[in-house]
């Protein structure tokens, strides 16, 4: 007997203890953990100095209130201005916060230049944005938002297709009240899709076009996950809001909205706040993830890594082709997408003691630490040939 509310189906399995790319469970069996709380334990579980930082930091002080400077928070900020477009962040302690704070964001922004009316919020069919009644309204998913009720206005949908245009009529779509086109970099939930480096360029075009404001939720895909510190970097881009979350806390529930100058101007005191966000805890353990994940070093080597990994799934492809359909993503973030349903799939790797999760589509999500080791992936591809050949 659970006291736990069904809204999840949970696996009957529980873990006591984690390290690096590895999961116990109570009896001492091991997995390879390949979810990593999806893609949010960016530096495997246990991680010696994200203990030692939450540690340190625990014997000094966990909260106080956002009414007085924090200095761990001015440092994590700093660092994400410096290695990013960004000129200003807003903390806050999950995904959806953080959408739902870029949205706020945007609409304030052009109610502070007096055009209040210009709020409406342009994002991709059945995308995803977080499970709060604004963000479910956002993603625009009949699952997510059924019995919800009533709708939240202010949200426009346009379909992003696997054929060109991505965009159909994107133009029309766009009407006088629009604040800002919304889309994940790399769609994580819907599939692991990326939108083409061409097609974030032509958004961020027409957003020029139309004065909007352009807004790349990197709460998936950022911080190292694609192999570049933010998965828009790749294409050149600037957008002028983004919210992350998931992997910049390496286990610690971290959101923030990251800006540019023009749009921050529009959140003076009192707009927003956050009683938790930020706070010195929480700080401590942001500033460690990203000493160490914003180096070129050890992006160059997720890169490497994804490179091999890719290569070495593409060839089970081939030796698969009425199983696997297609290998998607981009640098560690990785979707195996299979010709049917993949429930019994994701099953049987778990009996071989590796763990996915699930993404639409059909697709088998494989989330390894960003500091996954070479031998891992090898036993990882070794129990993915095992279970294709078995199936
Ligand atoms: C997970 C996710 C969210 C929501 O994050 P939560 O921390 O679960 O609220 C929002 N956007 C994207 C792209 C995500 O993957």
């Amino acid at each position: 007997m659970s006291y736990l509310a069904k809204n999840y189906n949970r696996k009957k399995i529980s873990f006591i203890r984690g390290k690096g790319s590895y999961l116990y469970t109570s009896n001492q069996i091991k997995y390879l953990d390949f979810v990593q709380g999806i893609a949010v334990n960016s530096l495997g579980h246990a991680n010696p100095k994200l203990v030692k930082a939450i540690r340190d930091q625990s014997k000094k002080l966990w909260h106080v209130s956002n009414a007085f400077q924090i200095p761990e928070g001015e440092k994590l900020a700093k660092k994400l201005c410096q290695k990013t477009f960004a000129d200003y962040v807003m903390f806050q302690n999950s995904g959806a916060e953080a959408t739902e704070a870029a949205i706020k964001v945007a609409r304030r922004y052009f109610y502070s230049i007096g055009k209040p009316n210009k709020n409406r919020i342009l994002c991709i069919k059945n995308s995803f944005h977080g499970r709060t009644i604004a963000a479910i309204y956002a993603s625009g998913s009949k699952k997510m938002t059924e019995g919800f009720g009533p709708k939240i206005p202010g949200f426009d949908h346009i379909n992003f297709r696997d054929t060109k245009p991505r965009f159909l009529n994107l133009k029309n779509k766009i009407k006088k009240n629009t604040a800002a086109i919304m889309v994940e970099t790399i769609l994580g939930e819907g599939g692991i899709k990326l939108i083409p480096d061409k097609c974030l360029k032509y958004l961020r075009k027409i957003c020029n076009q139309k004065k909007i404001l352009l807004i790349l939720d990197e709460v998936q895909c950022g911080i190292g996950r694609s192999g570049n510190f933010f998965a828009f970097e790749q294409s050149k881009v600037k957008p002028d809001i983004v919210p992350i979350a998931k992997g910049i806390g390496g286990g610690f529930p971290i959101g923030a909205v990251l800006m540019n100058k023009k749009v921050a101007a529009g959140m003076t005191p009192g707009t927003h706040g956050s009683t938790f966000g930020g706070n010195p805890l929480a700080m401590a353990v942001g500033n460690s993830v990203i000493d160490i994940v914003s180096s070129k070093k050890f992006l160059d080597n997720v890169k490497k890594l994804s490179k091999y990994f890719f290569i070495k799934l593409n060839g089970l492809k081939e030796k698969y082709p009425n199983i696997i359909k297609e290998i998607r993503g981009r640098g560690l973030l990785i979707g195996i997408k299979l010709y049917k349903d993949q429930t019994k799939f994701i099953q049987k790797l778990m009996d071989n003691k590796l763990l996915t999760i699930r993404a639409a589509e059909n697709v088998v999500r494989v989330l390894p630490p960003l500091n996954v080791k070479k031998n891992e992936l090898d036993q990882a591809l070794k129990i993915i040939n095992k279970v294709c050949s078995e199936f």
